[in-house]
């Protein structure tokens, strides 16, 4: 077939549907023959269309100049458009006005969530609820697909072994393979099974690459790191996420080794798209491409172009300078046509799949968002998601779950009111103040005796997003009667924590402590009354050594979006046992960082035999090297014991599997679910290999009393790892293997691979 006379008048009537790859290549052949140079490189240029896109246009400025590329089909993509109705107008424009009626890939950072929240991104990774977080992703993608966004810029997959980093928040956490599984699960639930469904939108892997590695945990810092590291320990979510069919990945704004990512020829065409055959199309981070200059790689913004195209970029983020310089750098040869159409295809590919060239409107129907944003069903998933992400660090004395009846609670902390913070960073679509907070979430869930004291505020000021936070650091004009409620209670609820806008994007912190003046209130609390449960509102790992060390009982509630105080109050109250486990560990203090759980051993111990009285030891002298809690970390109401560790042979082929068995009862007073984590360590090798890499991970539902056997398969696929060349290789010789219910499970076998034929 061809497609003639692709225009105003045709193009919306298209007989020719998304039935498959090979129709969709012939269709974007046949449309490429009939676009100009300018519109090829119009399809290449993504706007921010952040003003009321309904209205008239405001004059003079920015918008007037992006409407008017948008009717000469200069524009190939918007984000931040929102809404049914404000998407379908700048989608007309494109359709009806520009020569050839193509119609606009519409993005938007869907993160978790679009209206209805779920936690964010770092909070559903301690589920390790693999359903649970597709089932987020669905839920996210159904909203977005309803208010007319077919392509989310998520999911982040940057592995992150450092706090300080605020979009810490909106990842996997420290560990690749935990971090590949996610991926996949939010990849599978952001674009189904068919991206033509209505439901269903296109994702994004980002930050293409090591972006979480950011020197000293500053925002948008250079990256150094070596080939293991990248290879083993960056790259691998990015994968994961290509091969669960991910439509398109961003680059980052970070230099990596010398060379910003943006203009990584390695990175983009070489392993992305070369090696690892990648079908869709790369875009850039936000001006990242115009950023080129201000690092000192580019000379000139039409340099900046040329780099960024030649190295794979495909469509560039709101700097301008594809649809500025491309043409004129193809015109006068320096940068082939070729890497052009490359581009192109693979963005009309992705537009085809989505079936907009079937229906430009598809996604732009206000009934629809008017029955789906929002749904009671999409609220009841969200919850069941915040609860899943909650993560019981203490429980001393078994002082929760609390009585629902007969007690005094005491609920404290400016946090524990507070609607808005819950919501957490990331979430342009949905309105302030729509979270449920713990104070009335409690009030829902018992008779006791609830009494509220903030205590102290947190802020002086009323947050807004893009300005620094002005915390309360002398006000503490509160404290007298939260501490006369605190004498008066049975228990003290206290939430604690970091402002909601406190991680996320430009967010970085150097001190991981409780800001304000929530520390000392806490002292306080404890003073008067010792029963406390402290209750974490926070966007990354924090360095809490003295709650630690003192308060009986902690539960880390990260952000959880719109049905935070639900969700918090099911578990304190014990109509939800939690089972969450961290996907980060939390550091001692912020001189330890980056402190990680696969970490490898040196020549030397790490850290003294307990009584060793001299210094040379892989250590710090005035702090365990050890973190606060580590990576995998996490309890139950109920207990889980370990026994019987089993493995079918002691030597093995390196391409047999691996059959490992162990049994876990549980052996509390309550039915609850672990999460059975398999940890192994490769003892010597070409490449030092950490002191122990997760390998599996099962979620184990068991009543109490219950008894199961969890099987896990170890193979090839999981025994070997990237060499410096970033081949992959499984070497012979002797493994070990630990299971348990945390990085730190002492439960352990060996075995021995006896050859080394892949
Ligand atoms: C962020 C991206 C995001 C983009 C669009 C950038 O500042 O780094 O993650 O997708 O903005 O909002």
């Amino acid at each position: 077939f061809t497609i003639t006379g692709f225009n105003i008048n045709t193009n919306r009537n298209m007989s020719v549907k998304n039935t498959g790859n090979d129709t969709i290549t012939a269709k974007v052949d046949s449309l490429l023959q009939l676009m100009t140079l300018e519109e090829k490189v119009g399809q290449m240029n993504q706007y921010n269309g952040s003003w009321d896109v309904t209205g008239p246009t405001p004059k003079g400025g920015d918008a007037e100049t992006k409407m008017e590329h948008l009717r000469k089909g200069w524009v190939g993509s918007m984000l931040t458009v929102r809404g049914a109705k404000e998407v379908r107008a700048v989608q007309k424009i494109a359709v009806e006005e520009s020569r050839l009626g193509i119609p606009l890939i519409i993005g938007f950072d869907v993160i978790h969530g679009y209206k209805t929240l779920s936690p964010i991104p770092l909070a559903e990774s301690a589920s390790w609820d693999m359903e649970a977080i597709k089932r987020s992703a669905e839920v996210g993608a159904a909203e977005a697909s309803a208010s007319g966004i077919n392509w989310t810029f998520a999911p982040m997959v940057d592995v992150s072994r450092d706090p300080r980093w605020g979009r810490v928040m909106e990842g996997g956490g420290e560990d690749p393979f935990l971090g590949s599984k996610i991926a996949m699960a939010r990849v599978q639930g952001f674009q189904g099974d068919d991206l033509s469904k209505i439901n269903t939108i296109a994702a994004t892997a980002k930050h293409f690459a090591a972006y979480g590695f950011a020197e000293a945990g500053r925002e948008y810092n250079k990256v150094d790191i070596g080939t293991a590291t990248l290879y083993n320990i960056v790259l691998p979510p990015f994968k994961a996420a290509k091969e669960a069919g991910v439509r398109s990945f961003m680059n980052g704004f970070n230099e990596l080794n010398g060379v910003p990512v943006t203009g990584s020829k390695l990175l983009l065409r070489d392993i992305l798209k070369d090696k690892w055959d990648f079908k869709g199309f790369v875009i850039s981070d936000w001006a990242s491409i115009a950023e080129l200059t201000i690092h000192g790689y580019a000379k000139d913004d039409n340099q900046a172009a040329e780099l960024a195209a030649k190295a794979g970029v495909d469509m560039d983020m709101e700097s301008g300078v594809y649809i500025k310089h491309l043409v004129g750098l193809v015109k006068d040869g320096t940068v082939s046509e070729e890497v052009i159409d490359d581009a192109v295809r693979r963005i009309l590919r992705v537009k085809f799949e989505l079936g907009l060239f079937d229906d430009p409107y598809k996604y732009c129907d206000k009934a629809r968002e008017k029955v789906v944003v929002g749904s009671k069903e999409n609220h009841e998933a969200v919850l069941d998601m915040a609860k899943k992400s909650i993560v019981l660090l203490k429980n001393e004395n078994s002082l929760l779950p609390l009585k629902k009846k007969g007690q005094t609670i005491a609920l404290i902390g400016a946090l524990a009111s507070d609607d808005n913070s819950p919501l957490g960073s990331w979430r342009i679509a949905s309105d302030d103040n729509t979270a449920v907070s713990v104070l009335e979430g409690m009030k829902k869930y018992t008779d006791n005796k609830l009494i509220f004291e903030k205590g102290a505020d947190l802020l002086t000021q009323a947050p807004t997003f893009i300005n620094e936070l002005n915390f309360n650091t002398s006000d503490k004009s509160g404290f007298p009667a939260a501490i006369e409620a605190a004498k008066k209670a049975d228990v003290v609820v206290l939430v604690l924590g970091e402002h909601g806008f406190q991680s996320g994007e430009g967010r970085s912190r150097t001190n991981l402590d409780l800001p304000g003046v929530q520390q000392e209130l806490m002292e306080k609390m404890y003073e008067v009354n010792p029963n406390v449960v402290l209750v974490l509102n926070n966007g990354r790992p924090l360095a809490i050594e003295w709650a630690a060390n003192h308060i009986p009982a902690i539960v880390e509630a990260w952000q959880l979006g719109t049905e935070s105080g639900n969700a918090i109050a099911q578990v304190l109250y014990g109509d939800y046992n939690p089972s969450g486990k961290l996907p980060m560990s939390f550091p001692r203090n912020v001189g330890q960082i980056p402190v990680y759980y696969n970490h490898k051993n040196t020549g030397r111990p790490i850290d003294p035999e307990p009584g060793a009285n001299m210094v040379f030891w892989s250590h710090y002298s005035d702090v365990k090297s050890t973190p606060l809690y580590p990576f995998g970390y996490g309890l139950s109401y109920t207990n889980f014991s370990y026994s019987n560790l089993k493995l079918d042979k002691k030597n093995y082929g390196v391409s047999e599997e691996v059959k490992v068995s162990v049994n876990v009862t549980n052996t509390g007073n309550y039915d609850g679910k672990e999460v059975v984590q398999l940890y192994i360590r490769d003892l010597y090798g070409s490449l030092v290999r950490p002191v122990r890499e997760l390998k599996g991970f099962e979620l184990a539902a068991l009543k109490k009393g219950e008894t199961k056997t969890i099987q896990f398969i170890l193979n090839k696929e999981t025994l070997g790892f990237y060499n410096a060349e970033g081949e992959y290789v499984v070497e012979p010789g002797d493994f070990k293997v630990f299971v348990g219910g945390s990085s730190d499970a002492q439960l352990q076998d060996s075995f021995t691979l006896l050859d080394s034929k892949l």
